[in-house]
């Protein structure tokens, strides 16, 4: 006989695992089909942040403020030590009209209930003794913090395997097909087919190639973002850090062209932060370049200036290397979780941009939650994937259903 999984989960990253994870917890019988590595993508080439003043006021700062409780726990629950550590954050402001839109900015992000507040030079001095003359104010919340990305899925892996869940790497997932008693037929390219009665789409910026498998457009690209490494050193100051150039250029696009040709071309903006090991991760690009990660001169000589503006003395720091990863960017910025209306157990959850370390653990529970029938903890609606899915393919679905109908009208005739 057959064996049919409850749930196929493609793509190793930290959502697909996250996912397993919780689903096993449920009892549920997990595959998951990698096609190269455990987080060969975004989730292994990325920044450790969980960083809720980034969010905008709505339902992804409230799956953020969840994550990060979820984060407080999770390295008992796993196991495993995920170094997490609460250090807070700072956007720094250099002018008169980045301070009046943070301020709005953080007026509307206290109302959802983020502790944060604005700073003045004095206090950005005692929290930041490097920081350079520029700076005139900033933001601070002491609740941002951070993670170990390689540590969350490997834990999240392991307790998933003693669950049973089973793996295969280097498979990657090439078609997917319907069956008439509505379960799925997954083919790996090594010829290999696997039932389920329920898929999950985690695979990250390569989620709409996924998508095309079921006839479907999903509004996913990958946006490349590259780091520079320095060397180990001692800490610079309490918190991490980003410029606010960038947040006010997210919220007021027209703002970007006083930024310049290259920062805007490569959609540059300051973070600068510090892993548990000492080294300091300065980021980073946010470039639509296809599916090209490799790490540019132009891209990492243009970020190392950003960090060098602020923090002077780190002109005798050496940076030891680079990374790049794609970000899996949807079209709305908000990533997809939860079945496709018209693709009955077809779940999607991807599209995380820039904050999948962050969301991982409630966007795991979410999804475990919605595969199993049950209330999702968060009113998550407006993540559905029906929102953008192309609306001629749905229009098509419906021709072809009314086409069906009609066929059997025919056969009954
Ligand atoms: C430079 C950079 C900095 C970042 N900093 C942060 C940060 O500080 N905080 C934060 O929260 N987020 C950050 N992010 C975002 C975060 O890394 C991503 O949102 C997250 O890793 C996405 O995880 P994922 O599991 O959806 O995708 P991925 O990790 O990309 O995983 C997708 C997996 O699917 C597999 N796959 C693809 N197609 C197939 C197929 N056909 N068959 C089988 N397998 C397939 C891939 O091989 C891959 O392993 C950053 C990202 C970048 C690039």
């Amino acid at each position: 006989m057959k064996k049919v999984y409850d749930v196929i989960i493609i793509g190793a990253g930290i959502i697909g695992l996250s996912t397993a994870y919780y689903l096993t917890q449920k009892g549920k019988k997990v595959l998951i089909l990698e096609k190269k590595e455990i987080g060969a993508g975004a989730s292994s080439a990325c920044d450790d942040m969980i960083f809720l003043q980034s969010k905008k006021p709505g339902i992804l700062l409230q799956m953020a403020l969840e994550s990060l409780e979820m984060y407080k726990y999770l390295s008992k629950e796993l196991e495993t030590d995920l170094e997490f550590q609460t250090r807070g954050g700072m956007i720094l402001i250099e002018n008169q009209e980045q301070l009046r839109i943070m301020e709005d900015f953080v007026y509307k992000q206290r109302s959802y209930g983020l502790d944060v507040e604005l700073i003045d030079k004095r206090d950005v001095k005692e929290k930041q003794p490097f920081i350079s003359d520029r700076v005139i104010a900033s933001t601070y919340s002491p609740i941002d913090s951070q993670v170990n990305p390689f540590r969350v899925m490997r834990g999240f892996y392991l307790k998933s395997l003693e669950k049973g869940m089973e793996i295969k790497k280097g498979a990657p997932v090439i078609a997917l097909k319907k069956l008439s008693d509505g379960s799925w037929k997954v083919l790996t390219t090594e010829n290999k087919y696997y039932h389920t009665r329920v898929v999950v789409n985690a695979a990250g910026a390569w989620a709409a190639e996924v998508g095309k498998m079921v006839g479907i457009k999903i509004p996913i690209k990958p946006k490349k973002g590259q780091i520079a490494v320095t060397e180990q050193i001692p800490c610079l100051g309490e918190t991490n850090i980003w410029d606010a150039d960038y947040i006010v250029t997210k919220l007021i696009p027209a703002l970007a062209e006083k930024r310049g040709r290259i920062l805007s071309q490569l959609g540059i903006g300051l973070s600068f932060t510090q892993t548990h090991d000492g080294n300091y991760f300065i980021g980073g690009t946010r470039e639509f370049v296809g599916f090209d990660s490799k790490t540019t001169y132009q891209g990492i000589s243009n970020i190392i200036p950003q960090a060098l503006k602020f923090f002077p003395v780190l002109k005798n720091v050496h940076i030891i290397r680079a990374f790049a990863g794609l970000r899996p960017a949807s079209l709305d910025g908000k990533p997809f979780l939860g079945e496709v209306k018209v693709k009955e157990g077809f779940f999607i959850a991807a599209g995380h941009e820039g904050d999948g370390i962050a969301l991982a653990p409630i966007t795991g529970k979410i999804m475990a939650q919605m595969i199993c029938g049950e209330t999702p903890s968060l009113p998550v609606g407006e993540l559905s994937p029906d929102r953008l899915l192309d609306r001629q393919e749905v229009m098509n679905k419906i021709k072809l259903d009314r086409q069906e109908v009609m066929n059997k009208i025919k056969l009954v005739k």
